[in-house]
């Protein structure tokens, strides 16, 4: 056939692949690119972010070419949790892994050899162990590897035993291999390249952009108002789940236990945990009730779990890069989600402090810096995100709290002189909930005891509130007019600028403060607006859930398994009634639509003699 010909038969192929298996109608951006190059023999390497819709790059090739496609993962949660996703479309798939019996492992081998698995999921070790054994037996079409940025030294998460996949290409030259990676900066980039020795790859790189992912940021609220603003969010998400990060395991116990105080379903995960514990709570998160986890950050790495509404940070993140993979949890859907980071001068304290007990110091530093430049920043985050990324952003997103609420540039000479003179008063002797004491005249004892009710300037800073001073300290903080002492008790130091504005003609402008429960009402509308809460639609919506529910039971999965939130949508908006109907909502496939068009259609049905549209 003629290239050109040829092309268009892969890509009539891939479509109704696409629709059958699992009942989408289209392709995703790069999608069909990246499964032309792979149905041509072409070794490929891909960067996209979490959510963006990677498997299907390689499941896809694997149901148009004649033999087995070999996935190579390094979790077996995700494993596990992509066969089960597999089979529920009628797709044989089936993994090898240490966390199966030998007798079962035995039993894939055999029917891998016999033809009878398309796609194979196996740990890298696990295949280094028997390459040279059955594999050179089985007519494999294609290897993926998964999060290959685990081959490379200069990624963040190298893993050793990922180091010996070069020998794929050794033993298998002509077999196309695919690495597939959600991060990897240039370096990182040119390492799986070498390392895997892929030969000539065609290399697709997404955007990074999840413009369904709601940013926002509130700096240092105090411990109550956080919490309520935490349930606020919860609240408005009754029917989907989230997750919560803190920065130790201790802050993971007590918000998990604030939580469980206040009703909510929680699960905990932390690496104090025993690995069986872990285990379970992740197991719980996936099928269960758990309405929001609360975790450090080892938790979620294999969470492919569609409905996460949304991911709070309680603390600021190390760096942007796990910033952003952590935020990619939610919203994979592509529906919108919410993401709200809470960031506090204690905060940088302690990340100060793990840095400075760690490896790669100056790296971490300066990586620890960009990040509260992004907590702080007035302008869209979309574009720092971006920008931190390489990538062009030539427009604001609309979907940040700086953009909904633009910060408005005040003259702060005022203020801030105000703290500075304070703090020279003090002899830099104070932190910054003492310094707020002191201009906010406070009678604390703190206060009174070492005199400070004495100075000049005590009080001088009554007109504003306490929150609204932590937000123009952090501001002064980040202009550079005052340092935190990390190694002395987190005392205020004024720097040279600083003096500048205390006794020289130095102005200074800051973004006005604006109280969160007026900042955040715009999104909340916003948001509440789609809910519909207690519409027709909104009823038929639930039917359908309940019906999934019951569904997810009988077959033993996850209720995402069966169809996930924007296929119930779907079928609300569309309301099908047959089964070619029911084949037209998007999310359904044909052993879907052959397994369960009945009890949806059957239900809709009911509901529309009552409740016409
Ligand atoms: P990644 O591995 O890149 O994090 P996934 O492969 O898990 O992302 O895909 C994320 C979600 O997007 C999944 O629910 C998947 O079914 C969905 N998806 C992928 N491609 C498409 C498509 N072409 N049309 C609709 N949904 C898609
Ligand atoms: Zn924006």
């Amino acid at each position: 056939m003629q290239s050109e010909e040829k092309k268009t038969h892969i890509e009539a192929q891939a479509l109704g692949v696409l629709k059958r298996f699992f009942g989408y109608d289209s392709f995703r951006p790069q999608q069909q690119e990246i499964i032309n190059a792979l149905c041509s023999g072409r070794d490929c390497e891909v960067l996209m972010p979490t959510g963006g819709g990677k498997s299907i790059c390689y499941q896809v090739p694997a149901l148009i070419l004649p033999g087995v496609t070999v996935v190579v993962s390094p979790l077996i949660a995700l494993m596990n949790d992509q066969v089960m996703a597999l089979q529920s479309c009628g797709i044989p798939a089936a993994s090898l892994h240490s966390n199966q019996t030998e007798a079962e492992n035995f039993d894939i081998i055999q029917r891998t050899l016999l033809g009878q698995i398309k796609i194979l999921y196996v740990s890298p070790e696990r295949l280094m162990l028997e390459i040279d054994n059955w594999v050179g037996r089985v007519n494999i079409s294609l290897f993926a590897i998964d999060e290959a940025h685990c081959i490379s030294q200069w990624g963040h998460d190298f893993r050793p035993e990922y180091t010996q996949l070069y020998r794929i290409k050794e033993l298998f030259p002509r077999v196309p291999v695919i690495a597939l990676t959600a991060t990897a900066d240039k370096l990182t980039r040119a390492d799986i390249v070498e390392q895997l020795r892929l030969s000539d790859p065609e290399v697709f790189i997404s955007s990074f952009d999840r413009p369904n992912l709601y940013l926002s940021v509130i700096q240092s609220p105090q411990k109550t108002k956080k919490l309520n603003q935490i349930c606020r969010l919860i609240d408005r998400y009754p029917d989907d789940c989230g997750i919560i990060y803190c920065i130790s395991r201790k802050s993971t116990e007590q918000m998990a236990s604030e939580l469980i105080d206040r009703g909510y379903r929680v699960g905990m995960y932390h690496a104090g945990l025993s690995a069986q514990a872990r285990a379970q709570a992740q197991y719980d998160f996936v099928h269960g009730d758990v309405q929001v986890m609360v975790a450090t950050l080892a938790f979620g790495m294999g969470i492919d779990k569609s409905n996460i509404r949304y991911v709070i940070h309680n603390n600021l993140p190390r760096n942007i890069e796990g910033y952003y993979q952590e935020i990619g949890r939610a919203g994979r859907d592509g529906l919108s989600a919410e993401t709200l980071m809470f960031y506090s001068f204690g905060d940088v304290a302690t990340l100060k402090h793990f840095i400075a007990e760690g490896e790669r110091q100056q790296i971490n530093m300066d990586k620890l810096s960009r990040m509260i430049d992004y907590a702080e920043s007035g302008v869209c985050r979309r574009r720092v995100l971006l920008s931190y990324f390489s990538e062009p952003c030539h427009s604001d997103c609309g979907n940040c709290d700086n953009c909904l609420n633009p910060p408005q540039r005040i003259d702060g000479t005022i203020i801030a002189q105000k703290a500075l003179s304070a703090i020279l008063r003090t002899e830099e002797q104070v932190s910054v909930n003492l310094l707020i004491d002191i201009l906010r005249g406070s009678s604390k004892a703190e206060v009174i005891s070492k005199g400070y009710d004495r100075l000049k300037t005590y009080g001088a800073g009554r007109d504003l509130d306490a929150m609204a001073w932590r937000a123009y300290l952090s501001q002064m903080l980040q202009i550079g007019l005052i340092e935190v002492a990390y190694d002395d008790g987190n005392k205020l130091k004024i720097t040279e600028m600083g003096r500048q504005v205390v006794f020289g003609p130095q102005k200074v402008t800051f973004s006005k403060y604006f109280p969160e429960k007026f900042k955040k009402t715009s999104k909340e509308k916003e948001q509440r607006k789609p809910r519909a809460e207690g519409t027709v639609d909104d009823k038929l919506f639930q039917e359908l859930r309940a019906i999934r529910a019951d569904l997810a039971k009988i077959h033993g999965v996850p209720a995402y398994v069966i169809f996930d939130k924007k296929a119930l949508t779907d079928m609300c908006l569309k309301r099908p009634e047959t089964r070619e109907e029911f084949m037209e909502v998007n999310g359904v496939g044909e052993m879907k639509a052959d397994r369960f068009w009945q009890h949806f259609t059957r239900a809709i049905r009911q509901f529309s003699a009552k409740n016409p549209k």
